[in-house]
């Protein structure tokens, strides 16, 4: 079988796309479009759209297809985005470092992402005159209402960029592929082709830039938890043996950053851009105390707030963190920081608490994704609540059963999750479902803390349920702005704003 890949911006190796293997294989046989399509009775016509991404083959023509270039059905067949994961899996776990990260909402796949691309793209062409950039999926059907081409410009400023969507393309390694190009006047300089897969991070097909080493040998709880239980250790000196000591400072480096992002967003009012008439509602819910608020009802309302106010301020093009994305940044801080303040816990305390957080995040990119796109909301908001719930765990000095019951209730009971946000903004229904996420890891953890030595399901088996769900999940669910409330926001009636 042929085997051809191209290597990913973070040094993964990345198999292409349907086009172009068709492309390769045609031209390595040394065909023309019109001689392929005349041996398996199609049009030249109908090659053409396959190698330009417009169409695929029926799986009957696709087998004829197979047959004549030499190859099996399933070198075809098999999905891109799995090939990734396997090598993903088999090759550990990076460091926390790239889950962590300082970016601009109100998307890391959306706007992070791109944006980065850009930046790398124009440093790499001083010389360039003119930038275009073509998005295609969830890209071109979400961009323009998260201002992505604005967001580009700013990249490429003062170089001026031009910017097109492109909806008709279905054959994608990835659903948030997007090109670039950069002109001299009337030569083109250089196409990348870019796929944000999450988190902020970007793939660049055929172009190695950057790599980042894959630092933990284990990529399971399972795996993890039996090393730290072999060694006497607890997450956080598991992490801290990988990653050396200097982890620390990265991560107070984030909490800084998070702790910023809730403040931002505790002082801000008005309506978020986009059109929806969304108000910001932290500020008023921090301060909104009942005379005989209980102790369940503070909780509840102070955490909501904090979770509102980062996700807003995410919402509104501010500086926060991901964690594990720009979607479901709201979630992880909200939560450190009510149970630190509550509990009178030290910093060290939250960061160790951040740093076991960030396992249990590392262990869902690295086997499953944090990517709506890819998974639906269930891999983002899910994933972030059973980061927070892990965290938790840590704080309330749990053993690494509980922690792992306490991710795992809280990821489970995500499953399903679609990604449908109202016109592509992270705000409807994104801002809610942050507090309601964080509320939830709370809760999980306190059910972990009574039950752990009873539970049955493992929190990996959960992660590849959640996997499966997200690849099973039609489309339209995954952040495309087709279904759900995306489409039934505009066509029912509302509550007046
Ligand atoms: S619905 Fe969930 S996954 Fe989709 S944009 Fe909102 S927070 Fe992110």
């Amino acid at each position: 079988m042929v085997e051809f890949q191209c290597r990913l911006e973070n040094g993964e190796v990345f198999s292409v796309e349907f086009s172009e293997k068709i492309r390769f294989l045609r031209k390595k046989n040394r065909l023309s479009q019109e001689e392929l399509g005349r041996k398996v009775g199609v049009s030249n016509r109908a090659v053409s759209k396959w190698e330009n991404g417009q169409s695929l083959p029926s799986t009957d023509t696709l087998l004829s297809v197979a047959t004549v270039l030499g190859v099996t059905l399933d070198y075809f067949l098999k999905n891109e985005i799995a090939t990734a994961r396997e090598r993903r899996i088999e090759e550990g776990m990076e460091s926390l470092r790239e889950l962590y990260k300082i970016g601009k909402g109100p998307s890391s796949s959306h706007t992070m992402g791109p944006a980065k691309a850009a930046q790398l793209f124009r440093r790499k062409h001083p010389e360039a005159t003119l930038f275009r950039a073509v998005l295609f999926g969830s890209l071109a059907k979400t961009g323009a209402e998260l201002s992505l081409d604005a967001c580009l410009e700013e990249s490429f400023h003062p170089i001026p960029v031009t910017v097109a969507y492109d909806r008709e393309r279905l054959a994608l390694p990835h659903p948030n592929t997007m090109q670039l190009e950069a002109w001299e006047g009337h030569r083109l300089l250089e196409r990348w082709e870019i796929y944000s897969v999450g988190g902020g991070s970007i793939v660049i097909a055929g172009h190695p830039v950057f790599k980042p080493r894959r630092i933990y040998p284990h990529n399971s709880f399972r795996d993890i938890a039996s090393y730290c239980k072999a060694h006497g250790l607890r997450l956080w000196q598991y992490a801290e043996r990988y990653e050396g000591r200097e982890i620390w400072d990265y991560l107070s480096a984030m909490w800084d950053a998070a702790e910023s992002a809730i403040e931002a967003g505790l002082s801000a009012e008005g309506e978020l851009f986009g059109g929806l008439g969304v108000q910001r509602r932290a500020k008023k819910l921090c301060s909104l105390r009942h005379p005989d608020e209980n102790a369940q009802t503070r909780e509840n309302r102070l955490v909501s707030a904090y979770a509102f106010a980062v996700s807003e301020h995410n919402a509104a093009g501010g500086t926060i963190v991901t964690a594990p994305t720009c979607g479901a940044c709201g979630i992880v801080p909200a939560v450190l920081k009510y149970v630190t303040e509550e509990k009178g816990l030290s910093r060290t305390a939250l960061l160790r608490a951040m740093a076991t957080a960030g396992l249990v995040g590392n262990i869902i990119k690295t086997r499953a994704s944090i990517s709506g796109a890819e998974c639906g909301c269930q891999a983002e908001v899910g994933s972030a609540c059973a980061m927070a719930a892990a965290a938790v765990g840590e704080l309330h000095g749990y053993d690494l059963d509980q922690i792992e019951y306490a991710a795992e209730v809280a990821l489970e009971h995500h499953l399903g999750l679609t990604c449908d946000p109202v016109r592509g903004l992270v705000q409807i229904p994104c801002i809610e479902r942050n507090a309601v996420a964080a509320m939830r890891a709370i809760h999980a953890a306190s059910l972990a803390g009574f039950l752990a030595d009873s539970r049955k399901i493992p929190f990996d088996s959960v992660v590849e349920t959640m996997y499966q769900t997200g690849r099973d999940m039609p489309r339209r669910y995954r952040e495309t702005g087709e279904a759900g409330l995306a489409t039934l926001y505009d066509s029912n009636e509302r509550i007046p704003l």
